[in-house]
């Protein structure tokens, strides 16, 4: 059997584009190396913004079905010891991961796609150095599958991206503990009164919803590894004083932190979700961020397919289009981020408590899209605010001259990815101006 479209890992990325090829007409097989009982399950809880169910034409859930979870609308956003509190407005569902990843299995299999469980890649199979094809083991036998173009969604191991040899023109890197955010969620039961919802930035925690009975998760990131962010855990607790909680269980995980691979595609492949690093640099989330790139591979790879030729040049247009929708956003605001948080705490809390960068206004725009949108007013409101903290003390010069490399950078970023090669062609002249670029904005620390 010659499927059209082979992908590797089944969980949200995987089974979205499963379900988007199988539609189309093709023939879409996926392999999946968990069991159909553990797929999905690497945490409980996800969240999706409301409105991305129908964005993405995601299945819904009801109240009280399997996958659902919980709904909440309000946010708060407050500052380094837990002052000045900003509410946000944005609805969300939280969902029980493996039930809802098993209900995109179930769509994408009624679709017409084939997931194969108990299936873990190992290797492409090579034809006069084109892939045409995957092995794999089931249950410690190597079976073989071809296919016409290989799309890998196994998430950070990114097991067929870092498998493609140099000639193919791929990076191949493995991400390293500074490029990720090690995440601990303690799932708890607050004794008394329940707190509302709330992030912390400068400590990147953060209390949500863990259930429909009032359980909380409260949350926190860092980079680096577990223990550190432990570490920074105890720090927080130290700053911000808590209600008295009982931790029921807690979850560990990681999320891409850094820059995606300049180019998605190879000969006859596709990188995608995790694998590609395409989590949302603001908060490290990445099911709906990676679908805004997958809707694009299903689009060129339809036309490419059906064209019998899914060559690097055939189906480069993921990646110019890609950052056109979203990658050159999600690069000025890693910029911004990077060189931002390097802010001291008593610069964040008279951030906070002036309405500077951290006001309900700008949080608003954070939650309403990747890029980060504000008017001239605002603009003007902030250089106000941060030159006269400059002149009364409350803010040194080396945070200006960061937070001012940041939009300086994040602007030539932005415009470089939206200069993207429309070809292969000019391809490295624009990988060396990205990686000077990135070499200067360096990593998140
Ligand atoms: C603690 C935590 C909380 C998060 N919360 C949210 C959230 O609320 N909202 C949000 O949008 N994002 C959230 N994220 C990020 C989100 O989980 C990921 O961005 C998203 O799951 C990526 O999906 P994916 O399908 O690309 O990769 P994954 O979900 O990692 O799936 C990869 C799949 O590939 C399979 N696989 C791996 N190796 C092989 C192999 N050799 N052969 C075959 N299959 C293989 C795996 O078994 C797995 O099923 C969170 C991350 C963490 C760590």
């Amino acid at each position: 059997m010659l499927y059209d479209v082979i992908v590797i890992g089944a969980s949200t990325s995987g089974a979205f584009l499963a379900k988007l090829m199988a539609k189309k007409g093709f023939i879409v097989k996926v392999i999946e190396k968990a069991d159909a009982e553990n797929v999905g399950r690497k945490m409980d809880i996800v969240h999706i913004a409301k409105q991305d169910f129908d964005r993405y034409h995601l299945p819904k859930v009801k109240k009280g079905s399997p996958e659902w979870a919980f709904e909440f609308e309000e946010n708060y956003t407050a500052s380094p010891s837990g002052n000045y509190p900003k509410k946000s407005f944005a609805p969300m569902v939280g969902l029980h991961m493996h039930e809802y990843v098993s209900l995109m299995n179930k769509k994408a299999v009624a679709a017409g796609a084939d997931i194969e469980y108990n299936a873990s890649f190992n290797d492409f199979i090579y034809k006069d150095d084109k892939i045409v094809g995957v092995r794999y083991d089931v249950a410690g036998e190597e079976k073989e599958c071809f296919g016409k173009v290989v799309v890998d969604c196994s998430g950070i191991p990114a097991v067929a991206r870092r498998k493609l040899p140099d000639k193919m023109g791929m990076e191949t890197f493995s991400l390293t503990p500074e490029d990720m955010f090690y995440v601990i969620l303690y799932y708890v039961d607050f004794l008394g009164e329940k707190p509302i919802n709330v992030g912390w930035p400068y400590h990147k925690s953060w209390i949500a919803p863990s259930d429909s009975k009032g359980g909380k998760i409260v949350g926190i990131g860092a980079c680096h590894s577990y223990e550190y962010a432990e570490k920074m855990f105890e720090r927080f607790r130290k700053d911000v004083a808590l209600p008295a909680y009982e931790v029921k269980r807690t979850e560990r995980g990681t999320t891409p932190y850094t820059r995606p691979p300049y180019t998605f595609v190879a000969d006859n492949f596709v990188a995608a979700g995790d694998a590609a690093c395409l989590t949302k640099p603001n908060n490290g989330e990445g099911i709906t961020s990676s679908m805004t790139q997958l809707e694009i591979v299903a689009d060129v790879l339809e036309k490419a397919i059906m064209e019998g030729d899914c060559s690097r040049e055939k189906i480069w247009a993921i990646n110019t289009r890609y950052n056109n929708v979203q990658g050159a956003d999600f690069a000025f605001t890693r910029a911004v981020l990077t060189k931002a948080i390097t802010a001291t705490k008593w610069e964040f809390e008279y951030f906070f408590k002036k309405d500077i960068i951290f006001s309900e206004k700008m949080l608003g725009a954070v939650n309403a899209g990747p890029e980060i949108k504000i008017s001239i007013g605002d603009i003007l409101h902030i250089v106000g605010g941060i030159l006269g903290a400059i002149l009364i003390g409350k803010l040194s010069l080396k945070t200006v001259k960061n937070l001012l490399s940041g939009l300086r950078l994040g602007a030539k970023v932005k415009k470089l990815y939206l200069a993207f090669p429309e070809t292969p062609d000019g391809y490295d002249a624009w990988v060396k101006k990205a990686d000077k670029l990135w070499n200067k904005i360096g990593k998140m620390q």
